[in-house]
């Protein structure tokens, strides 16, 4: 097998965090032996006995339970959310981290944040039922864990649990209405900069706007591409897909960013979600879209699960009724992906780096995300520009991201950014998991201090656009880039 030996160093924290040494084996070669799972302590976990800690469970258990019900062979647990608990296990080393792969993979559990390495934690949602297993399991492979809270708060005391929106406040969590104002105001006043295209039309109904900020706009400059808000409870990532917009904007006059480099901003991609996440503090911690699947009562698709590359490969659920990682009947079922997708191939031709706004853990992480055995050509830049990124965030402040190939640990096809650099050929594709603590209940005060910062990372990725696929590519019809260069597929494709 191609990758590093045994002796070789493993994953360590600063070979994650920035300027270490790359960890990653050359494109196209297997995956080095840390990357493997390990099936002995596969079958350790699988040994473990559910049944008998089934009953043996937390305390006051039977009164979290909302219904039993029989589907097929196997129970399924209807339990209050309000009485799940977040469990944060942090592996200390390469075992400890297979563990915490395994264990995530295992049903019933709520993902919250992927661990990329050790000491970066993992947090599930376990509900009351399970709760003990967890427990169990984490003492038996001897992992390191704390119950953050023993029975998660939807809604913390610090977060304002209503808000009203009769105007629109940049550094806030504003309605899906508050939001259409803001950015139709924005077109209005500055009609020579912004415009608004109407992208698609969510499940429920509502317009996806695309917000297009040019200097130039009819030239024919390199664009990035940015969506925020697929991941409906991700409150965080369209407040800085709003906040962007705003700077870019306002400050136009004299932004470098803005000059010889379009953007093209999708603020909120699932405002039905979005919207209903809002609605009460039991619907806080909503994940997916909301349309309706067939004759079952279930609702939603993991919207960034449902694009169309290696669609359903990985790391996926094909249970609709499964909470969180359904990746929908076929690809592109959700309107609200179809629109995406339509915005990247209409524009693909400019299009040189796409950012999709997630929350939480502070990564930026980049294809492949289907599977972690091997990387796609020219990795390297993908990563390099990671981490100059996430430089210019820790100079103004903010915290370095970890920057990775996102299926490293945890493959998961159908997602966003695949499809951007796999499908439509868009040489920067990456996944931005913004802020660290608070999960997702990021407080809505800190937003002041920490967009501003990670602005200073947009900074980074225009500047490198400019340079790469300036004018010196668009200026007069003269191709210089890909001489040598790994990426140039965007000249094949077809444009739609
Ligand atoms: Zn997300």
């Amino acid at each position: 097998m191609g990758g590093p030996s045994k002796s070789e160093p493993m994953t360590r924290p600063a070979e994650l965090a920035l300027g270490g040494e790359k960890p990653y084996p050359a494109s196209g070669t297997t995956a080095p032996n840390y990357m493997k799972p390990r099936n002995e302590l596969w079958g350790q976990i699988k040994n473990l006995s559910w049944t008998n800690n089934l009953l043996r469970n937390t305390k006051g258990w039977r009164d979290c339970l909302i219904e039993i019900t029989l589907d097929g062979a196997n129970l399924v647990y209807r339990e209050k959310k309000s009485c799940f608990a977040l469990v944060v296990l942090t592996p200390k080393n390469e075992k400890d981290l297979d563990a915490v792969v395994k264990l995530s993979q295992l049903e019933d559990f709520e993902v919250f944040k992927r661990s990329y390495g050790v000491n970066d934690s993992l947090d599930v949602l376990v509900p009351p039922h399970r709760r003990q297993l967890v427990l169990d399991l984490a003492d038996s492979l001897q992992l390191n864990y704390t119950v953050k809270a023993e029975n998660y708060k939807l809604i913390p005391d610090r977060q304002p649990r209503r808000r009203v929106f009769n105007g629109f406040n940049v550094f806030g969590y504003n309605s899906y209405s508050g939001i259409q104002d803001f950015i139709q105001g924005l077109a209005k006043k500055h009609s020579h900069l912004v415009t608004v295209e109407p992208a698609g039309t969510s499940y429920q109904g509502r317009v996806l706007n695309l917000v297009k900020i040019s200097k130039s706009p009819q030239g024919n400059n390199p664009a990035i591409f940015v969506d925020a808000g697929i991941h409906a409870r991700e409150w965080v990532a369209p407040a800085m897909a709003l906040y962007l917009t705003h700077r870019l904007v306002l400050g136009a006059d004299k932004a470098e960013e803005l000059n010889g480099v379009d953007w093209y901003i999708m603020p909120l991609v699932n405002p039905d979600g979005y919207e209903f996440s809002r609605s009460s503090p039991a619907n806080r911690l909503w994940r997916k879209t909301r349309s309706r699947s067939g004759l079952l009562n279930c609702y939603g698709v993991d919207g960034n699960r449902n694009y169309g590359f290696k669609w359903g490969a990985s790391g996926t659920s094909s249970d609709p009724c499964n909470a969180e990682t359904y990746a929908g009947p076929r690809p592109f079922s959700e309107p609200e992906t179809a629109a995406v997708k339509n915005v990247m191939e209409k524009y693909s031709r400019r299009i040189k780096l796409y950012v999709s706004l997630h929350a939480y853990g502070q990564y930026l992480v980049y294809p492949w995300g289907y599977t972690g055995e091997f990387l796609p050509q020219g990795w390297e830049r993908l990563d390099r520009l990671a981490r100059k990124v996430s430089s210019a965030v820790v100079r103004a402040g903010g915290e370095p991201f970890k920057a990775t190939s996102a299926g490293r640990w945890y493959a998961a096809a159908g997602g966003s950014d695949d499809y951007a650099f796999g499908a439509v050929g868009i040489p920067y594709s990456y996944t931005m998991e913004l802020t660290r603590n608070y999960e997702f209940n990021f407080p809505e005060r800190l937003l002041a201090s920490v967009l501003p910062r990670y602005y200073e990372g947009f900074k980074a990725f225009a500047a490198q656009i400019k340079k790469e696929f300036g004018a010196k590519r668009y200026g007069k019809g003269v191709d210089v880039l890909g001489a040598g260069d790994d990426n140039n597929f965007n000249d094949t494709k077809q444009v739609i």
